[in-house]
C-alpha cells in the first residue's frame, strides 16, 4: 500500500488518446508483479482498451491466469504492442485489434476477427472510454456528447450484442464504469453520464442473460494512475491526483486487475448484476 507514488505529480499534457510510454512515473500494469495461478486456463478474452493503463493490467492479469487475449485499441500502436509482447510472454496468444469503436462496423469487426482466431468468446471486457474536462456547460460541443455516447456506452451494447453469438453459458461480461457513475465530477459531465448508464446497462443486462448463464458486472474505478488522465485533465488535477483519496494516491492499473480476474473466472458462478469498487476509500453508493 505504501510501495505506490503519491501526488504531487509532473506537469506532463498529452494529445488524446495519450501515451503509456510517455507517463513519469510509469504507471505499473502488474508488468513484474502479478502472479497467475491458473484461473483462466484456457479461455478467450477480448479486452476493448486493452493497450494502456486499467486494459493491460487486465491483459497481463489473464494471460498469466490461462487466457489468449485479443487486444482492441484506438490508434496507440506501440502502447498496444507492449501489451502483445506481456501476453505472449506468458505463453499466450495475442491479437490487435485498432479501431474506432464509435463505428459500429468496427464493433462488430472486433467479434468477427477474434471468432476468426479463437474460435469463440469467454470474456468480454468493455473497458474502452473517451472522457474530456469542460469547465463551463456551455463549452460541451455536440458532437463531442454524442461520440462520448458512441464510445462508451453505444459500442459496449454494439460489442455485446455481436459477442453473445458466440459465448457459451458460463461467459462473462465485465464492464469498465468509474466512481462518476453515481458521484459525477461535473467538469466531466458527459463521461459522467455514460458511466452512469453502464452501470444501469449492467445491471439490466445480468437479469436478461441470467437464464443463459452468462453473467454481467461492472467495475467502478476511482483515481487510477492511466494516459486517460493525463490526456484529458488539467494540469492542476493531475499535479494532485489521487491525493483527496483516504489512501492519499492515486491506485496504479495492476491494483485494479484482480477484481476482473475473480469476475472473469468460474469462481465467481454466482456473482452476477452487480458494481464493484476500487477506489482507494472512497465510498460508492
Ligand atoms: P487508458 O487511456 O489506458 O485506456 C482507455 C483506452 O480506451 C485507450 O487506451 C484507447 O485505446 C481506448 N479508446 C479510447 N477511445 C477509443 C475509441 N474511439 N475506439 C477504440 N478504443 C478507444 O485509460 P484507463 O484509465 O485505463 O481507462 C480504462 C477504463 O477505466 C475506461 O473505461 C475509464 O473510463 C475507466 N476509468 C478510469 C479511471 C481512471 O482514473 N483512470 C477511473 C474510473 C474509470
Ligand atoms: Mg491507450
Amino acid at each position: 500500500m505504501t510501495d505506490y507514488p503519491k501526488p504531487p505529480f509532473k506537469k506532463q499534457a498529452q494529445p488524446v488518446p495519450g501515451s503509456q510510454k510517455k507517463m513519469d512515473p510509469y504507471p505499473d500494469c502488474g508488468e513484474q508483479s502479478y502472479k497467475g495461478s491458473g484461473r483462466l486456463e484456457g479461455k478467450i478474452a477480448l479486452i476493448t482498451g486493452a493497450d494502456s493503463g486499467i486494459g493491460r493490467a487486465v491483459a497481463i492479469a489473464f494471460a498469466r491466469e490461462g487466457a489468449d487475449i485479443a487486444i482492441a485499441y484506438l490508434n496507440e500502436h506501440e502502447d498496444a504492442q507492449e501489451t502483445a509482447r506481456w501476453v505472449e510472454q506468458a505463453g499466450r496468444q495475442s491479437l490487435l485489434l485498432p479501431g474506432d469503436i464509435a463505428e459500429k462496423a468496427q464493433c462488430q469487426a472486433l467479434v468477427d476477427k477474434t471468432v476468426e482466431r479463437f474460435g469463440h468468446i469467454d470474456i468480454l471486457v468493455n473497458n474502452a472510454a473517451f472522457q474530456m474536462t469542460h469547465k463551463n456547460f456551455e463549452d460541451i460541443p455536440d458532437d463531442e456528447w454524442v461520440m462520448t455516447f458512441n464510445v462508451n456506452i453505444t459500442a459496449i451494447f454494439r460489442i455485446c450484442q455481436a459477442a453473445l453469438k458466440h459465448m457459451k453459458p458460463g461467459g462473462s461480461i465485465i464492464n469498465t464504469s468509474s466512481v462518476n457513475s453515481d458521484m459525477p465530477k461535473p467538469t466531466l459531465l458527459p463521461y459522467a453520464t455514460t458511466k452512469g448508464a453502464i452501470a444501469n446497462f449492467t445491471a439490466g443486462l445480468a437479469q436478461m442473460l441470467g437464464p443463459k448463464n452468462i453473467r454481467v458486472n461492472c467495475v467502478a474505478p476511482g483515481p487510477i494512475w492511466t494516459p486517460l488522465i493525463v490526456s484529458t485533465m488539467t494540469d492542476e488535477d493531475v499535479e494532485n491526483f489521487g491525493g483527496e483519496t483516504p489512501l492519499g494516491r492515486p491506485g496504479q492499473p495492476v491494483e485494479v486487475a484482480p477484481i476482473y480476474v475473480l469476475l472473469a473466472s468460474d469462481e465467481a458462478s454466482y456473482i452476477t448484476g452487480q458494481r464493484y469498487g476500487i477506489t482507494g476509500g472512497k465510498p460508492i453508493l
